[in-house]
Order: structure tokens, then sequence, then C-alpha cells
């Protein structure tokens, strides 16, 4: 039996890991993938404080764990796939793992499109991760589909070594501030706005993008940035959420069941991004701890 057990390993897991060991709480984080969530797959953070000239999010986020691990929280690779609140216990791949308290710092992940021919090229051309797969379009032509932040990031990040045609619904974009300014000044960034792609097609070893308003667009690689979804599905009925399955607990991350807090880009929130994601990490293992001692 561990006092807290946290899901996800992103910066809110890894932060909460961190408070929580520190404190003195024999704590196991349970992540399935990869150490560091969405936050490892981007390519330079410049908005978290104390790295002048930014900072890898592989980096920073090997750093969160490194930390986490120094004070003793302990780490299982592993899908949660069932929780049960009442029993105090989550089943992780078929073995169960009991707890006193829990910490849900499941996160995020990049929203589909939902169009024909989309899910049928993925790893064939459609990608959801510029940083990871960015590097097998040198020297070729890309789109970048969304016109939020991600989307202005991909497209900077390719544009290092790809031709870039940034793609968005509306003719104005939903991000702002410097990058904008920069990728509208890079020569090898250009834009169709006001454009809404109906389906993906391959033809040969490239694909061509059909849009609703009549046109189309023949590239080698589609990097879709519209946005994301949160990883909650498997604990519909489990705990309060909202139509989207972002999980409803206020700044105290308390959620609608006792001894069970939220924390991250699963919260339903105003700003996500990794600082807000280790202020929740934070607030969560103290209010855990708080739970665990009035208990
Ligand atoms: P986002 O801000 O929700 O933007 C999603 C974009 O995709 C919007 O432009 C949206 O269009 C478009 N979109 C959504 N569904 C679509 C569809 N079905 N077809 C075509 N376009 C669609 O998502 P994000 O860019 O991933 O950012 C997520 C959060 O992380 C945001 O809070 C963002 O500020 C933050 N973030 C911050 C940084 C940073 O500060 N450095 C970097 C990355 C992300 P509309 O605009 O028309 O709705």
């Amino acid at each position: 039996m561990f006092d807290i057990a946290v899901l996800g390993g992103g910066p809110a897991g890894l932060t909460a890991g961190l408070y929580a060991a520190r404190a003195g709480y024999r704590t196991i984080l349970i992540e399935r993938g990869f150490a560091g969530g969405q936050a490892s797959t981007t390519d330079k953070l410049e908005n978290y404080p104390g790295f002048p000239g930014g900072v890898g999010g592989p980096e920073l986020m090997m750093a969160f764990e490194q930390q986490a691990q120094a004070f003793g929280l302990e780490e299982k690779y592993g899908e949660v796939t069932a929780v049960d609140f009442a029993r105090r216990v989550v089943a992780v791949d078929g073995e169960e793992i009991s707890a006193r308290a829990f910490i849900l710092a499941l996160g995020a992940k990049r929203r589909e499109l939902g169009i024909p021919g989309e899910t049928e090229n993925i790893g064939r051309g459609v990608s959801y991760c510029a940083t990871c797969d960015g590097a097998f379009y040198r020297g070729k032509r890309v789109a970048v589909i969304g016109g939020g932040d991600t989307a202005i990031e991909d497209a900077l990040y390719l544009a290092r070594f790809a031709q870039v045609t940034l793609i968005h619904r509306r003719t104005e974009l939903r991000a702002r501030g410097a990058a904008v300014q920069r990728a509208k000044e890079n020569p090898a960034i250009d834009w169709m706005l006001g454009r809404n792609v109906q389906s993906i097609h391959r033809e040969g070893g490239a694909l061509r993008l059909d849009f609703k308003e009549g046109e189309s667009l023949g590239v080698d690689g589609v990097f879709v940035a519209v946005g994301t979804v949160p990883q909650t599905e498997f604990l519909r009925g489990a705990l309060e959420m909202d139509a989207a399955g972002y999980i409803l607990a206020g700044e105290d991350t308390s959620t609608s069941v006792p001894g069970v807090f939220c924390a991250g880009d699963c919260r339903k929130k105003p700003l996500r991004q990794v600082i807000t994601a280790a202020s929740d990490g934070a607030v969560a293992a103290y209010m855990a701890g708080r739970y665990l001692e009035e208990n």
C-alpha cells in the first residue's frame, strides 16, 4: 500500500511526485509512455522561468524526473486501465496498485482532425509530433494544420529544414505573441488561411490535401496541431468531469471524490502550460498530504 499514487508522468505528475516524496510519503508514479509527457516532445520552451535562453523540453523533463527520483519517488511503467477509488486501487496492466490517496495527472493528447485519409496515413506522412517526426522531412514540403501556439511552434521548428505551409481554418490565428511574428517573417513558411482540409489522399510517395474551398495541396508530410483532448476516457463515471472530459477540480485540485486530486492539463482550467502543470502538481501533493494527515 502506497501513501500516494500519481497517475501520469508529465510535469504535473513529476512535480507532485517530487513534493510528495520529499514530504516523506511513500509515493509511486505510474506512466505508460515516457516521463515528461507532451513537454518532452517540445523542442524548446521559451516561457519557463529561469532559462533566459530557453530550455529544451526533453532536457527540462529529464531534470524534473531526476529531482523527483533523488527524493525517493518510485516509478512504474504501465497503463492504468481502471480505477476503483472506493477500494483505493487502480489496475495497471492487470495488476492492482493500492494507495491511500491519488493524484490524477493524466495530461492531454493531440486531437485528431477526424477526416478521411487521416488515420490511414498515420506514420505514412501524417504526424501529430513535429519534434518526433520532423527530421524525416529534411528538404521536403510539409503542411502544419492549426492556428494555435502549437501549430506556430511546429511550423517554426519544421522551417529549419523543410518548406512549410501553415493551414488554418480561420483567417485570424489563435496564437499570439513573438513566435507568430517570427513565423510571419520566416521565408520557409507560407500561409493558407481560411482553408479547411476535408480529406487526405495518398499519391505515390506523397500526400494530397483537398480543401472544402475547392483547391488542393501536395505535400510530403502533414503535421496536425489542432488542439488537445484530455486522457480521461477510462475515468468516465468515476468522478465529475465536463463534457469534453476535463476533470472538475478547483485551484486546490480537489476532485468530487475525497482523497483524489487532479493536476495539470487534464484539469479544467484556463491556462495549460508546463508552469501551471507544475504548480498544480505541487498543490495536489500538498493537499493529498493534508488529506492523509486528517484521515
Ligand atoms: P489550441 O490553442 O486549442 O489551438 C487549436 C487550433 O486548432 C485552433 O487554431 C483551432 O482553430 C484549430 N482547430 C481545432 N479543431 C480544428 C479542426 N477540427 N480543424 C481545423 N482546425 C482546428 O491548441 P494548441 O495550439 O495545441 O495549444 C494548447 C494549449 O497549450 C493552449 O493553451 C496554448 O496556449 C498552450 N501552448 C502554449 C505554448 C507556449 O506558450 N509556448 C506552446 C504550445 C501550446 P480556431 O482557432 O478556429 O478555434
